[in-house]
């Protein structure tokens, strides 16, 4: 008969919460429609549980609304054909469906908040923001976004340990692999 070990698993072979969290933001944001940027996120109270998870998608009743990013549209020359006035970001559904216990706790996000969301992150008493990425850092949305966590002391942080994460659906006793950097 095998031995099996009775001993605990060692810290390096299990994910971190941080890293338990971006991931489930990753998948998250795949059940996103638009075609150019998925992002998802999820509000994680102070004792370490999911609150609530959101990604970016048109407001309900809206999902016929376009998805794109250009504003020349035929003889038009509008924002409005675009999706920027209607899409909910990913951040603002997090919070939304998170019912209570948000204060004091830390929202994780595939990609640096706007400045929109920002607002939304300080006033609903959020402290901590990780994300993934700020690959539009030179944005006024990021950089207003930035300036509000400094002012307000939002503490804001990327992510960084994982290299790799992958899910056998095959291997059912040994599903995930992951490596770090
Ligand atoms: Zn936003």
């Amino acid at each position: 008969m095998a031995s099996e070990s009775e001993e605990a698993r060692p810290e390096s072979a299990l994910l971190s919460s941080d890293e338990c969290f971006m991931a489930h933001c990753l998948i998250v944001a795949q059940q996103s429609k638009d075609p150019n940027t998925q992002v998802g996120a999820c509000v994680v109270d102070v004792k370490g549980s999911i609150l609530g998870s959101g990604y970016n998608k048109m407001p309900n009743g809206c999902e016929s609304l376009p998805w794109s990013r250009n504003h020349k549209h035929r003889d038009h020359e509008t924002v409005l054909y675009t999706k920027y006035p209607y899409v909910c970001h990913a951040v603002l559904n997090a919070i939304i469906s998170s019912k209570g216990g948000v204060e004091g706790g830390t929202v994780y996000t595939t990609l640096f908040p706007c400045y929109e969301c920002a607002k939304l992150i300080i006033q609903s008493g959020i402290k901590k923001v990780v994300y993934f990425t700020d690959r539009y850092e030179e944005d006024t949305e990021s950089q207003g976004a930035r300036k509000l966590f400094e002012t307000a002391e939002i503490d804001h942080i990327e992510f960084s340990g994982l290299k790799d994460l992958v899910i056998d659906f095959t291997n059912p006793r040994t599903p995930l692999k992951f490596m770090r950097e």
